[in-house]
């Protein structure tokens, strides 16, 4: 843990330096502005997996090496930790709550997408928040037109609006990444009908896609062969009935060739009906892995089995997933869907000096599914530190 002592006895020192030193000495600029030293860099984006220092200069990383000579204005001791890229998570309600991407920005995570929380009718409420986000925030617009409901989005079919949904768009291709469908029954009342007007709406700009998948009304088959290269199906776990896995322990055709053909899978932890250890134990045998972690966060998440990213990310370690590719997951997997994330979800030299501070911890760890049911894994990740654009951000 870089203390807030140590921080201070880091700035005193290089005050210290520069304040007692000759005019034309003081006007020297240290070399880096931030080096992190001495963590496990784990970037997945270049297979690296090694302690190393962090070098940052002008908001992004300069380089990458054991012992990194050279003075900081700023240095992050983490011995200790792991130092990876800021985590991406691409489905999240962090756009609902004025506070929600300085929390998130507390666990590591430097780029966030809202996954539908809001339709066409109050789309600027969401866009507001991400707009004034510290880090890069974006929304998937829900194609039903009053957003999440709790008597459900599209029960109304007439709420899936596609030319509500095209106008919303049309006025905010910055913000608005792609098109966001609730499947669930209960959600949408007819869940085919919707799904085909959300891809309506979102083939226009040519723009993703995501699916909330579990306890459809229609055979999953049939909802994935309407998804195109570059979506994504979120709650790749969700239990029977219309699992993506059979019975038998086997991936159903229908989702295999979605995969071929560039269809992602995420897991979205989420509360409620979409994730179950039993359902996971059947998938992860198949070796038909998620392509993304995601939280489904929402401002009550510290109190759910969500916790944070890090927390979702632990939950496969204990199913033969290593820490390499299970940060993949939340990095350089993630910044491929979609292209404002493009450059990030790496520490390669000259990308944005976006880094999260992690801590595995080892020892007995409950984790929980949406089913309250338990399981205790042997390691968790736990947030502690953040970088965005090279710059500290300070623990709450
Ligand atoms: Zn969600």
């Amino acid at each position: 843990m870089f203390t807030r002592r140590q921080f201070l006895a880091t700035t005193a020192a290089t005050a210290a330096t520069f304040g007692h030193a000759p005019r034309a000495f003081a006007a020297q600029r240290p070399k880096y502005d931030l080096i992190i030293r001495g963590g496990r860099v784990i970037d997945p984006s270049v297979r690296l997996d090694a302690i190393r220092d962090v070098a940052i200069s002008g908001g992004r990383i300069a380089a990458v090496e054991a012992n990194i000579a050279g003075d900081a204005a700023e240095t992050i001791e983490a011995r200790g930790k792991l130092v990876v890229p800021g985590l991406l998570d691409v489905h999240t309600h962090v756009a609902r709550s004025a506070d929600g991407p300085g929390l998130v920005l507390q666990d590591g995570v430097t780029g966030w997408i809202d996954a539908g929380s809001q339709g066409a009718d109050h789309i600027a409420d969401a866009i507001a928040i991400a707009r004034s986000s510290p880090q890069q925030g974006r929304v998937l617009l829900n194609i039903g037109r009053a957003g999440v409901l709790t008597d459900g989005d599209t029960m109304d079919l007439a709420r899936a609006d596609v030319n509500a949904a095209r106008d919303a768009i049309a006025k905010n291709r910055d913000f608005i990444v792609g098109v966001k469908a609730r499947l669930s029954r209960g959600v949408a009342s007819d869940d085919y009908e919707v799904l085909r007007r959300a891809q309506e709406a979102a083939s226009a700009f040519g723009l993703p896609v995501m699916i909330h998948m579990g306890q459809t009304s229609s055979p999953l088959p049939r909802l994935v062969d309407l998804l195109k290269r570059g979506d994504v199906v979120t709650h790749l776990f969700a239990p029977p009935p219309n699992s993506i896995v059979d019975d038998d322990g086997h991936i159903l055709p229908a989702v295999l060739a979605a995969r071929r053909r560039g269809v992602w899978f995420d897991i979205g932890n989420g509360q409620t009906g979409h994730m179950r250890w039993d359902t996971i134990a059947a998938i992860m045998k198949t070796g038909f892995w998620p392509d993304t972690f995601s939280t489904d966060w929402n401002t009550t998440s510290r109190t759910t089995g969500v916790i944070d990213l890090p927390n979702c990310m632990s939950k496969l370690l204990g199913y033969g997933m290593t820490l390499s590719e299970a940060i993949a997951c939340a990095t350089v997997n993630a910044s491929r869907i979609f292209p404002v994330f493009n450059d990030r979800g790496t520490l390669n030299v000259g990308a944005p000096a976006d880094v999260a501070l992690l801590e595995l911890r080892e020892g007995n760890f409950e984790f929980l599914d949406n089913y309250n049911n338990k399981i205790t894994g042997r390691q968790r990740l736990f947030p502690s530190g953040t970088v965005l654009a090279g710059k500290r951000i300070p623990r709450a």
